[in-house]
Formats: structure tokens, C-alpha cells, sequence
């Protein structure tokens, strides 16, 4: 076995590193499409992707960005030796891999001393959410551990398995959907040792407690309560095993999931919890929360003989919720308005009170998933003792964030959702183009760019303030009583009709479109066109409580609840933020958080939609190469210059190819490089010298210099 040569880790050790890393059957394809011969060519692309799957090569870059295509089914490529194996090499002398882009961006974090960050796209089941549990546990497994929290990477993972019961279902898509968006930094000491954590979190579809599409599961954690709890837990929270019982657990018709055993799953959040650090008493009023949910949705209400509304089964709620039951009824059954100073009870009706009811089991169960992560944060966070010794640290940030959706019906949730990533399209555009823009600036190289399409205007239409469609929607929602969701529609029209990105069933000269409903706006996203009906946009969007039904929850004995509602939300009758400004504003933020560290990017691509292992869906790949922005992604790499190295790893690589530089070069290293490329007759259009890297244009001069190699 040939010795490549030797390289020096981060802890400053002298290492071999063997020729052999790559096997014949690493080779299938190209495992960088920038070597594709053909790299304008989509078909040749898939066609990459595909014999690489074929193969069970899931992995391949485009450049430094990672594309992964979900294989289905386990692969051996997980192992502790797999890790041992990436550490300290670099991207291009070993098979891709998601351990790979893990170790390089630890690297560059220790070596350049910069934050960094991982962001995972793709669309619902591409893969998102196992991709960053392995980058996690990557780091849990190889990095050193600091002494005073040796038990931090343990934590890490064990967050996993919590945030997904409670944030988790099973949709069409996807058997573990992550029903929430993720952010989580991982902080290192100057040792490199991860010493805490931080999770961020984003818009909880909540509207699935309360209902699910056909085929589709409430959040996990209901079904593995009711398989898993012992006889005494379902007892003392007066449930019973059976889904099918619960009015909240029935809608999708779909109590059991082959994929999924709930009483494991049970077995794991439990332990998790405690791992954790979540007290008995702690698990206990969570569950409590859990079934009192369960129980709002069994909630019998029926109409008095005046017309009143009235409800029967409140006690064992009110116990679970820790707050008095005739207020909770009084609450549930009427609606307490001031008028000129004086206070007035009217009672609801039937519909309004279903309607209360369904509203206080999405709060309850929104703001507990909120207190959840704060919990999960509380543990995670640096310790006071080791605080000294993070000084100098650094940070990992992984975004494992809901992919780009199109259902048969889309609403409100898919409308931020898609917002969110045409936001992080933005990001991409902005930090791919720049950083390789500066790049070849720092080199001091001369380049061209690259026409892309720039999805800017759809972020406006859709963010702008006074003029974009949340602004739009605010204003609605601050019409009680006149506005509803058709005069949303309404004034959308009136004010985006004829923007290029925006349609409705009206046509310009006055006509209606007959394909398109009336409750109907189309956006053209830059991942495709999407309908969005306005149902419920500004209910979802006021996501209100009502004032008596705040005022019995912050008076709540479960201290979850008295501190998920807070008195002074009570008092302050100031309106809070609505919905959809709300995101719009943590995602501003998430972007000024991501933008101030240096990206890596694994691209998620979902190979077909049956879940099923080796079955490579052309048309369906297709789809999210384009909209991933992948041909583009790679026009850009190519545009400029397929390859770069520095100036030591090229010549130490390739300086047994002339007497000159072998065994070692003693002079300048760009004079080392220059002497190298002339005795191999690179022509001076295929290369360029920068201030410390080689620019190669063309990846066949690579090849061929490769070839040499093997020769
Ligand atoms: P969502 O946006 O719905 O949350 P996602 O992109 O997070 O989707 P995942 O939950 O990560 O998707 O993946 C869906 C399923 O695909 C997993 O539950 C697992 O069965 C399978 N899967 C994904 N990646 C891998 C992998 N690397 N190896 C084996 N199976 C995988
Ligand atoms: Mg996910």
C-alpha cells in the first residue's frame, strides 16, 4: 500500500493517510458532479445520482455541498470506524460522506476560529432530520469531551427522541415528519470539547392537534402514551388504550404505523426525559397536559333549551389542567367582552364553543412544546463552571428546518413554510454567490458571474412591509368583526393582482380563470407554483385565546401551564404579535444568525414517494434538482474553476510527477507549483495562480494529472 503522504490533524498530530481510502467501487460515476464531463446536461446529472444509488452511493458533492439522495433502508456506513475514518481527511481524498462535511466543518471551526453552520434542505422525507442526527452524533462520538461535562453529548442526542414525540408525525410524506423547524447550536471550548447547546424553534404546526388529513397522525407522543403508559399512569390521567376513543386521534383514521412501534418509542422519551434531567414530578405534569389535550377533544358539548351552549365532561379536564372546573366551563360556554368600562357575559354558540374549545387545546399544547425546548435549553446550556474554558470556543449551528410543501390543500402552515424557504433559497443564492465572489477576490483572480434566478421578488411579495401579503393579512386581522378570509382574498387581489408572482382566479381583462377556485391565490415559488386557500388564514394568523379562557389558565396548579400563561398577558391588553409576523421576524433573525457564520450545505433529495428503498423516481428527482437549484448550483462552481487546492496540498500530492519538486520542494511554494504545472504542460488557460490556492478551470487537466498518479 502506497503512503499518499502525510497531514497534520487538528491536534497538531503527524498523520499517514492511505491511498487506498477510495475503492473502484467509491469510483462509481463521478462522486463530484463537477467533474462531470457534461455539466450542463440535467439528464447527465440524474443520471450521476442514479448508478451512484444504484450502488447505495448516497453521497455525492458539488463542490464542498453535499447532496444526498435518502436511501430507505439502513446502510452500514454509520459505524464508529466509518468516523475514524473521516477524521482530519479532506473532502476530496475519501467517498462523500455526511461525516465528511461534519469533520471539515469542526475543522474549519478549530482551525479558522470562525462560527460555523450546517443547513439541510430538501423537501418533506428527503432525509433533513436523519442527516443532522448523524452530524450530532458524529460529534458526541469523535469530539474530545470536556471533563466538567463529560455527560453534554449524551444530552445532545437524548434531545432528539423528545423534541420529535412531541414535534413529530406521521404525515403522507413522511412517517416522522418534523412538524416544527430546528435550530440548534452546538458550542465548543478552545479544546474543541462540546461544552453546551441551544435549540431554537419555529412555528409548531399546531392545527394538528386538533385536526389531521386523511392517512396522517396527530404528534407521536399522544399514540405512544397510549400504547406505552403503564396500566396505573393511563388510570390516574383516566385514559384508555384505545386511539380510536379520541375525537383528536381519529380524524386521520390511522391509530397504528407500521414503521413505528409507539410503546419503544414510549420507552426511549422516557428515559430521554430523565437522561435529560426532567424530574418525576416534572414527566407527571407534562402528562397531565398530554391527556387533558386528549381530553378537550372528548369534551361533550350540547345545546341548552335557550339556545345556550353547554358541556358535560369538564372535571377530569379541569383536574389535568389544574385550574377550577365551573370556570373552565363558564370559560369554554361564553365570551366575556368590555364595552364603554363595563364588563358583559355573552354565551357562545355550539360552533363557537367547539371552536374555544379547539383553540385552548392548540395553545395548551403550542406553548407547552415552547416550555419543552426552553427545558431542553436549561440543560443544555454552559455551565457556570466551564464558562471560563469556552472562552475562545466556537459554534456549530445545524438548521434541520420543514422542506418546501405542496399538498392537495394548502394552507396557512404550508404558506409559511414555503415562506421560510424561499427565505432560505435567499440565503443560499446570497452566501454561495458571494463566497465564491470573494474568494476569488482574496485569490486576487478575475472572474465572470453567473445569471441566476434571484428569488428576491417572491420574498418581497410575500415580507414587504405595508405592501407584502403578511402585511396584508395583519391588516384583516385588525378588522375584527368586518374583515374575514374572502375580503383578505379581496384586497390581496386589489393590491398584488398583475405582480408576476401572484394569481387568482381573476384574469386581467376581468374574466375568472376556471381551473382555479375562488378561495384560491397561486404563488409561483421558485420551487414551483403552489394554491393556497384562504380558509382560515386569519383565524390561524390572530391564533387568539380568548381573555377568560387566559385568565383560568394563568391561575393553573400545573406549573407548565402557569408558566406557558402568564398573568400579564392578561393584564396588558395590548394585541400581541399576529402569527405570521411573528415568523417573519424569528426568521429575519435566524437569517442574521446564519449569515454570520461560515455555511456548509447538505442538499436532501427524496428518490421516490412510496418510502420505499431502490426505487429511483426520475420525474420526482428531477423536480428537486431544479428547484434545489443544483444546475445552477454547479454553473457557478464551474464557471469559475472546477478545482482549487492550496498551494502545500497540491504539490505534496502531485510532486512525485517531476524531478524538480521531488522528493521536496525548497523554495517559494507558488514557485514549487508553477515549476510542477510546466513540467506537466498545463496550458495557461487551464489554471491560474492565486495568493495560496491553485485555480484549475477544467476537471479532465485534474484527471489526467490523477491518471499520471496512478500510472
Ligand atoms: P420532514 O421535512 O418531513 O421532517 P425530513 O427531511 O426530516 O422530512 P427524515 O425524517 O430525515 O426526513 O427522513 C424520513 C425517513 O427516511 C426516515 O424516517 C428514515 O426512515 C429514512 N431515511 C432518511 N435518511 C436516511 C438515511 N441516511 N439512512 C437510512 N434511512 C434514512
Ligand atoms: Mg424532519
Amino acid at each position: 500500500m502506497r503512503y499518499r503522504g502525510r497531514e497534520v490533524d487538528v491536534e497538531g498530530r503527524v498523520r499517514l493517510v492511505m491511498e487506498s481510502a477510495l475503492t473502484a467501487r467509491d469510483r462509481v460515476g463521478v462522486q463530484d458532479f463537477v467533474l462531470l464531463e457534461n455539466y450542463n446536461s440535467e439528464a447527465a446529472f440524474i443520471e450521476n445520482l442514479r448508478r451512484r444509488f444504484r450502488e447505495n452511493l448516497i453521497y455525492t458533492y458539488i463542490g464542498s455541498v453535499l447532496v444526498s439522495v435518502n436511501p430507505y433502508k439502513e446502510l452500514e456506513i454509520y459505524s464508529k470506524q466509518q468516523m475514524e475514518r473521516y477524521r482530519g481527511v479532506s473532502f476530496y481524498e475519501i467517498s462523500p460522506h455526511i461525516y465528511a462535511v461534519s469533520d471539515n466543518t469542526y475543522r474549519a471551526m478549530r482551525t479558522e476560529r470562525k462560527d460555523q453552520c450546517i443547513l439541510i434542505s430538501g423537501e418533506s422525507g428527503a432525509g433533513k432530520t436523519e442527516a443532522s442526527k448523524k452530524i450530532l452524533l458524529y460529534y458526541a462520538v469523535t469530539c474530545p469531551a470536556n471533563d466538567h461535562m463529560a455527560a453534554l453529548g449524551d444530552r445532545l442526542l437524548q434531545s432528539n427522541p423528545v423534541l420529535e414525540a412531541f414535534g413529530n408525525a406521521k404525515t403522507l410524506r413522511n412517517d416522522n415528519s418534523s412538524r416544527f423547524g430546528k435550530y440548534m447550536d452546538v458550542q465548543f471550548d478552545f479544546r474543541g470539547a462540546p461544552v453546551g447547546g441551544h435549540i431554537l424553534n419555529y412555528l409548531l404546526e399546531k392545527s394538528r392537534v386538533v385536526h389531521q388529513n386523511h392517512g396522517e397522525r396527530n404528534f407521536h407522543i399522544f399514540y405512544q402514551l397510549l400504547d406505552g403508559g403503564d396500566d396505573d399512569l393511563l388510570n390516574t390521567l383516566g385514559l384508555d388504550r384505545n386511539p380510536q376513543n379520541y375525537n383528536y386521534l381519529v380524524k386521520g383514521n390511522c391509530p397504528r404505523v407500521s414503521s413505528i412501534s409507539d410503546k419503544n418509542n414510549w420507552k426511549v422519551v422516557m428515559k430521554a426525559l430523565s437522561v435529560i434531567g426532567f424530574t418525576e414530578a416534572e414527566v407527571q405534569k407534562l402528562l397531565n397536559v398530554i391527556a387533558s389535550v386528549l381530553h378537550l377533544g372528548n369534551a361533550q358539548f350540547g345545546e341548552g333549551e335557550e339556545g345556550e351552549t353547554y358541556i358535560t365532561t369538564e372535571t377530569q379536564i379541569a383536574n389535568l389542567l389544574g385550574v377550577d372546573g365551573s370556570a373552565l366551563t363558564e370559560a369554554l360556554t361564553h365570551k366575556k367582552l368590555t364595552a364603554k368600562g363595563e364588563e358583559m357575559i355573552s354565551p357562545l354558540s355550539f360552533e363557537q364553543a367547539m371552536s374555544a374549545r379547539d383553540a385552548l387545546a392548540k395553545a395548551v399544547y403550542g406553548r407547552t412544546f415552547t416550555w419543552l425546548v426552553e427545558k431542553l435549553n436549561q440543560s443544555l446550556a454552559l455551565r457556570d463552571e466551564i464558562h471560563h474554558s469556552s472562552k475562545g470556543g466556537s459554534v456549530i449551528g445545524l438548521l434541520d428546518i420543514y422542506g418546501f410543501e405542496v399538498l392537495q390543500h394548502n394552507s396557512f402552515e404550508q404558506f409559511c413554510i414555503n415562506y421560510c424557504n424561499e427565505k432560505l433559497q435567499q440565503l443560499f443564492i446570497e452566501l454561495t454567490l458571494r463566497s465564491e465572489q470573494e474568494e476569488y477576490e482574496t485569490e486576487g483572480i478575475a472572474w465572470e458571474t453567473v445569471q441566476y434566478f434571484d428569488n428576491k421578488i417572491i420574498c418581497d411579495l410575500i415580507e414587504e412591509k405595508h405592501k407584502g401579503i403578511i402585511s396584508i393579512l395583519d391588516e384583516e386581522c385588525l378588522r375584527p368583526g368586518e374583515a374575514c378570509d374572502i375580503s383578505f382574498l379581496e384586497k390581496l387581489e386589489d393590491r398584488l393582482g398583475g405582480h408576476p408572482h401572484f394569481v387568482t382566479h381573476k384574469l386581467a381583462n376581468g374574466k375568472t380563470r376556471r381551473v382555479m377556485s375562488r378561495e384560491e391565490f397561486r404563488l409561483l415559488h421558485y420551487a414551483g407554483e403552489v394554491n393556497y386557500n384562504v380558509n382560515g388564514f386569519l383565524d390561524k394568523n390572530n391564533d387568539s385565546l380568548s381573555r377568560n379562557l387566559k385568565e383560568v389558565m394563568c391561575q393553573s396548579e400545573n406549573q407548565i401551564l402557569s408558566y406557558c400563561f402568564r398573568r400579564e398577558e392578561v393584564i396588558d391588553q395590548k394585541r400581541s404579535e399576529m402569527a405570521a409576523s411573528q415568523f417573519k421576524n424569528s426568521l429575519m433573525k435566524l437569517m442574521e444568525i446564519l449569515m454570520s457564520k461560515e455555511p456548509s450545505y447538505v442538499r436532501c433529495i427524496k428518490p421516490n414517494d412510496a418510502k420505499q428503498p431502490g426505487k429511483f423516481d426520475e420525474v420526482l428527482v428531477r423536480h428537486q434538482v431544479k428547484y434545489l437549484g443544483l444546475m445552477e448550483n454547479l454553473r457557478v462552481r464551474r464557471a469559475g474553476f472546477a478545482y482549487r487546492r492550496r498551494f502545500e496540498a497540491f504539490l505534496q500530492r502531485y510532486k512525485p510527477l517531476c524531478p524538480e519538486t521531488w522528493p521536496n520542494w525548497h523554495g517559494r511554494l507558488v514557485d514549487g507549483v508553477s515549476t510542477l504545472v510546466n513540467h506537466l504542460g498545463y496550458k495557461p488557460e487551464e489554471y491560474k495562480l492565486g495568493r495560496s490556492k491553485i485555480f484549475i478551470r477544467f476537471p479532465k487537466t485534474l484527471f489526467t494529472t490523477e491518471d499520471m498518479l496512478e500510472a
